[in-house]
């Protein structure tokens, strides 16, 4: 007899995970999301005034080393190139990101060599610090203070809203520090955009007589009943599923003002103001993600991050050690529940790229398929890899 399992949330994971699971299994699947629509925080819109597709949550670029998962986004929708180049505005003055040979020669108002501007960093660099503990370690340890001080330290605490010494010294790890002109803002082998948007893509994924999505649904595991389903994936806030009970995951959040103008309005898709007495942290002008596109008018979102709040939309997990802490208590707990799974950055509470959350749903698929065969205990959660 055929399946039937129930996806809470219809996100990127949600959704590739409901796209593996009819492919290879007998099965129908409920897809449920509090939003009125798919695609999660990756969702994109067509702007009604300028015609402009729209990255409703924030730029999202899609980047990933990993063939299999290139291949995978690139059967449903051909992606079109395009390469994230970030400027910096520090004190007034515009600089390239990430720091490259160009950013170190306009700071320091030099023209190195790659092999003097690598001298010249190291003389920079504190090296007192050899096991760097945290974001600002981090960066003084590799990049000194004048460039962590221009770039970084303001950025970080607007992002953050705490002091850069406690966060993880991965945060800044996610961005490469060059010693030629590169200003790619990723180092990753695939890059590209979907070219009728994300949204677009990710219905392809669930485009399955098997699969129905009732949206505006939100599920309240407190009331309902969800024993009719042979197992139930969440991709929500694991705090949330518990209903909080050890209190909540510290998340950060963005709320965005929307700019109308004439043409290019920055001449660039992002820009970084890192200054801590700039209210917020960047300006994406959504017009240039898609460059094959023609448009005469342009639409902007200044961002700003705030502490998230109950009524928020939870962005960026903070994971301080307190949130560390809690996590490995609902964790534990949810080790316990049976049938029910839990997948996503929100269900693993992690700063996840596009590409992490495909390729552990992906992952994730198969190993749940192979436990219906050995008849051996799904897991509760994915591998995690990073
Ligand atoms: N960051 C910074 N200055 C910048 C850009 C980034 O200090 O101009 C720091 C900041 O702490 C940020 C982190 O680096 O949260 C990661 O940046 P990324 O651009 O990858 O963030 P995302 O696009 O995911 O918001």
């Amino acid at each position: 007899m055929a399946k039937k399992f129930l996806i809470i949330g219809a996100g990127l994971s949600g959704t590739v995970l409901a796209n593996r699971l009819v492919a290879e299994l007998d099965c129908t699947i409920d897809m449920w999301d509090e939003r009125s629509h798919i695609a999660g925080n990756c969702h994109t819109e067509r702007d009604e005034k300028t015609g402009i597709m729209v990255h409703q949550y924030g730029p999202h670029i899609f980047n990933t080393d990993k063939k299999e998962i290139w291949d995978f986004v690139n059967s449903f929708m051909e992606f079109r190139p395009y390469v994230h180049r970030v400027k910096a505005m520090s004190k007034g003055k515009v600089y390239s990101l990430p720091v490259n040979l160009h950013t170190i020669n306009q700071l320091f108002q030099k023209s190195f060599t790659p092999a003097e501007a690598k001298a010249f960093l190291e003389d920079l660099a504190d090296k007192t610090i050899t096991d760097p503990q945290n974001f600002e370690e981090q960066a003084l340890r590799f990049i000194g203070r004048e460039l962590y001080d221009a770039f970084f330290y303001g950025y970080t605490k607007k992002q953050w809203g705490c002091e850069p010494t406690e966060l993880p010294a991965s945060i800044l790890k996610r961005i490469p520090v060059r010693f030629n002109y590169d200003d790619n803002y990723h180092n990753n082998i695939f890059t590209g955009i979907p070219v009728d948007g994300y949204t677009a893509l990710i219905e392809k994924f669930i485009d399955n007589e098997k699969i129905s999505v009732t949206l505006n649904k939100k599920f309240d595991p407190g009331t309902e009943d969800v024993s009719a389903y042979d197992h139930v994936f969440y991709t929500g806030p694991i705090d949330a599923w518990f209903d909080f009970k050890y209190g909540r995951l510290g998340y950060r959040t963005v709320t965005f003002e929307t700019i109308y103008a004439e043409g290019d309005y920055q001449g660039v898709t992002q820009m970084n103001y890192c200054d801590a007495d700039v209210p917020h942290t960047r300006i994406t002008e959504h017009k240039h993600f898609t460059n094959w596109e023609q448009h005469e008018q342009t639409i902007l979102f200044k961002e700003f991050s705030k502490e998230t709040t109950e009524e928020d939309i939870p962005y960026y997990p903070k994971r301080l050690q307190h949130d560390k802490e809690l996590l490995l208590k609902y964790r534990a707990d949810a080790e316990q529940l049976d049938k029910t799974s839990f997948l996503g950055r929100l269900a693993t509470y992690r700063y996840m790229d596009m590409h992490h959350v495909i390729g552990e749903a992906l992952n994730y698929a198969t190993d749940f398929i192979n436990s219906g065969k050995t008849g051996s205990r799904p897991p509760v959660f994915p591998n995690i890899e990073q």
